[in-house]
């Protein structure tokens, strides 16, 4: 080693064990060893991206104390190898900084998964047979669940009815979810319990959909708040547990590290602590509360402000919803929908309570995010912040504006000047491009709009959303990258994005996006040792196969959650 490689390379050393920086600048890797004590992991012999400007590249790393201790050549980082030292060797594969979904819904995923019928089915008989099913083994009178249901891939090209799920269901109140969770389908049972007949007055900003003079089955939006208030909790304590601990195992093994709850009422909050205690929480969860919620209400009158908790459960703000959902085709446009000249959407918030909350939020340091797809909610949303902004935010402002699916010049540029955050969606392009046609060629041109977000200097975030769309990092790269859906049309291909620059949405700027990129979302000395290890170089991969990298380990805090 040259005095000066050398000298950089303890200069990289920092963290927990190893003290202040300076002090082992000048010191033989003996003394390092002495000071820091030996590593708890070394990978070696790796072909590592660490998203970080400063050492982009490197060969291996060290763990020490569940951090990076050091960043350098497979020769450098081995004189931080002792006896008890872990030691991975990577055989020259690709290895990135654990993966951030920054915005989806584990454990209502993780819990559906347990408790509900999986609708992700075919064909509306399919769909019917498996609710048939379940009701056969349901006491009369209890409720029957389904969801992940997608109205527009079934076989008969209609959606399934009210009368469909009488059918199979007769001695049971049904109710199935689509996969956006926006909309519901339920049966006459369901309908008697909610004491909704055909002549109930759709709620602001809901509606209950009437077809040939009868209730169809279909409830949307904020109108289903009649069967919330009825529906008994779907699962229970011990579901929820093992419904976050199933799907940390599931989303750890996609490569992903830390993940968001982008809507976390209080069972769920407890459920994360309850896997955690248990030693089954494998990924590191950052929560947005409901904003309208008691919880929210709850914590702010114990005191509890945003960015709460610990590396693993962090409670960051509060979460609320501005209009409807882009795969359901309900969201809030300026222009109406593809074939509906008089469908501009559903707005399901006022500008006096998106004001309300964005004040509220700033005044008790809460991280506010708002669901916002179309260009008209997107307005609104910035219109608060906006407001706050000029009245003295707490600095530094990052509000969120979940999904901000369809933007344009004017909302880029003021995105850009109040500091917001967007999360689109990064697997919806490829998974759910049937969907896409009811927007048209010339919308999706300013949909999930990665690359004007990033030419205005924008640090977009982005995230699954999952359960609406699927959570494999690997699938959102691909689907960035090329705009292609799984038909292979593409979609807006003036907002692909390079490899490098979806990595960075993955990693530094999702951890940015929870204020957390001092701590993660790169392989830095001193931050949060995870990562994960793939077995090709996705920018040695077909564009169109991204989605088929396997991931081989993930890593968090240096221990190995999983393992192929
Ligand atoms: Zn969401």
């Amino acid at each position: 080693m040259s005095k000066e490689t050398r000298r950089k390379f303890f200069s990289s050393l920092v963290g927990v064990a190893a003290g202040a920086t300076g002090a082992l600048a000048n010191i033989s890797p003996r003394e390092a060893l002495a000071q820091s004590g030996e590593a708890d992991l070394v990978l070696v012999n790796a072909k590592v991206f660490t998203i970080d400007d400063r050492q982009p590249r490197a060969e291996a790393f060290a763990i020490k104390h569940s951090r990076f201790l050091a960043v350098g050549s497979s020769h450098d980082i081995k004189n931080l190898k002792g006896p008890k030292t872990q030691v991975v060797d990577a055989g020259g594969m690709t290895v990135l900084p654990g993966l951030i979904d920054a915005h989806c819904h584990p454990a209502w995923g993780g819990i559906e998964e347990l408790v509900s019928v999986d609708c992700d089915l075919r064909s509306v008989e399919e769909i019917k047979a498996a609710i048939h099913k379940r009701a056969l083994a349901t006491p009369p009178g209890r409720w029957v669940y389904g969801f992940k249901y997608d109205d527009v891939r079934v076989r008969e090209k209609r959606r399934i009815t009210r009368e469909d799920l009488d059918e199979v269901a007769p001695n049971n109140p049904v109710r199935i979810q689509h996969r956006g969770g926006h909309l519901c389908w339920y049966n006459s049972m369901a309908f008697a319990l909610a004491k909704v007949t055909v002549n109930t007055p759709d709620p602001p900003g809901g509606r209950f959909v009437k077809r040939d003079g009868v209730l169809d089955g279909c409830v949307e939006e904020r109108a289903n708040d009649v069967f919330y208030a009825i529906i008994p909790s779907d699962s229970t304590e011990e579901q929820r547990r093992a419904g976050v601990a199933l799907i940390s195992k599931r989303m750890t093994s996609a490569g992903l590290t830390s993940t968001t709850d982008a809507e976390c009422p209080p069972e769920y909050l407890s459920a994360y602590q309850d896997a955690y205690h248990a030693g089954e929480l494998l990924f590191r969860i950052y929560i947005l509360t409901q904003g309208y919620a008691p919880m929210r209400v709850a914590l702010e009158s114990a005191g509890i402000r945003g960015q709460m908790g610990d590396e693993y459960v962090r409670i960051g703000g509060v979460k609320y919803l501005a209009d409807g959902s882009c795969l359901e085709r309900t969201m809030r446009m300026s222009t109406p929908y593809a074939g509906r000249p008089n469908d501009y959407g559903i707005l399901t918030i006022t500008q006096d309570e998106l004001n309300a909350g964005a004040e509220d939020a700033n005044l008790h340091d809460y991280q506010m995010g708002v669901h916002a797809n179309g260009d008209v909610a997107i307005d609104m949303v910035l219109k608060a912040y906006e407001r706050v902004k000029a009245s003295g935010a707490r600095e530094p402002y990052r509000p969120r504006i979940e999904h901000c699916s369809l933007v344009n010049p004017d909302l880029l540029a003021r995105i850009k000047k109040v500091g917001a955050i967007p999360t689109p969606f990064y697997t919806y392009v490829y998974y759910h491009g049937d969907k896409w046609d009811q927007y048209g060629d010339e919308k999706m041109r300013w949909m999930f709009a990665h690359a004007s977000f990033l030419e205005y200097g924008i640090p977009v975030a982005s995230g699954s959303d999952y359960i609406p769309g699927p959570y494999e990092p690997m699938m959102a790269l691909q689907s960035m990258v090329t705009r292609k859906d799984y038909r292979g049309h593409v979609w807006g291909p003036n907002q692909r994005i390079t490899v490098d620059q979806a990595l960075r949405v993955c990693t530094i700027n999702a951890a940015h996006a929870s204020y957390d990129e001092n701590v993660k979302g790169s392989i830095t000395a001193g931050k949060l040792g995870d990562f994960v290890i793939l077995a090709e170089d996705p920018h040695e991969v077909d564009p169109d196969h991204l989605k088929d990298i396997k991931v081989v380990r993930t890593v968090v805090g240096g221990k190995t959650v999983y393992l192929s």
